[in-house]
Formats: C-alpha cells, sequence, structure tokens
C-alpha cells in the first residue's frame, strides 16, 4: 500500500517523490557488506535542495552508520533545513522499514518534530508519517541560541 502524496499537508507531492527517487537510487551504493541489508536515504530541503545517504557499515558494528543519519548530517553539512527524510530499505518482518530510533532523535534535533518520514521499499511501495507520530515521548531538542524548546 502506497498512500497518495498529495494527502501529505504541506509537502507536495513533487518533493516526497523526489526523496523517494533518491532513496532508492542511493541504495544501490550502500556499502552494507556485513548484514547485506542495503539503505538508502535522502533529505529533501525546504527549498528544494536534496542530499542522500547511505548505509555505511564496519566490522566493527558500532562504528557503522545508518543512511538516514549519513543523510541528515550531510544535510547539516550543506545547510539544508530538512522537510522530507525518506528510507529506501529492505522490508523488516514484512512491513516496510522506518528509521531506527536513533535516526529518529537525529532529525528532531536537525529538522523538527513535523519531519516528514518516509519509508520505502526496493519496489517503491512506501508509507510516511511525521516524525512526532514516530517519536512520541523524545527528549526535545534544545536550542542554545534561544533557549526555547522545539516542540
Ligand atoms: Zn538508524
Amino acid at each position: 500500500m502506497s498512500r497518495e502524496p498529495e494527502a501529505v499537508a504541506g509537502i507536495e507531492e513533487e518533493r516526497l517523490k523526489r526523496a523517494i527517487g533518491l532513496a532508492v537510487e542511493a541504495q544501490a551504493s550502500a556499502y552494507a557488506r556485513y548484514s547485506g541489508f542495503a539503505m538508502g536515504a535522502a533529505v529533501v530541503g525546504i527549498d528544494g535542495r536534496t542530499t542522500r545517504g547511505v548505509l555505511v557499515e564496519n566490522v566493527s558494528l558500532g562504528l557503522s552508520m545508518c543512511a538516514e543519519r549519513v543523510a541528515l548530517f550531510s544535510a547539516v553539512t550543506e545547510a539544508i533545513a530538512p522537510v522530507v527524510l525518506a528510507l529506501c530499505a529492505p522490508r523488516t518482518g514484512g512491513q516496510l522499514t522506518f528509521p531506527c530510533g536513533a535516526c529518529l532523535q537525529v532529525g528532531l534535533e536537525v529538522a523538527s518534530a513535523e519531519l516528514l518520514v518516509v519509508a520505502v521499499d526496493p519496489d517503491g511501495v512506501h508509507d510516511w508519517a511525521p516524525l512526532v507520530t514516530l517519536l512520541t515521548r523524545a527528549p526535545k531538542r534544545h536550542t542554545p541560541v534561544t533557549g526555547r524548546v522545539a516542540t
């Protein structure tokens, strides 16, 4: 099942489709030599710019990095304000694979609770949810410059 992107409040279909397409493309470059669980991700920014990330594994497991975090870190590097984060990965237990908690927390830090998170399988079947619905009780981001706590 894939929900129609026009149903996403504030995010036009074009941005959603770009994020999905870039995540699917990125998956082919994943460095998943240990797990074989290839993951690619893409971010679309508020200004329409994009960036990608791939899973990068390491023989020392703790040094591996999820594709979504690579994409989010790249967005920070390139001063892109993410509004869509798409992840292309194999299904997990028959279900679309959404980002792990660590990646969602990073998304909350560098984007917002409204970040649209899209899970897509290699066949292009996808679903989405606002980050806030995936990480309901996460520690809130604190912005030192303003002193306010982001929602
Ligand atoms: Zn992750």
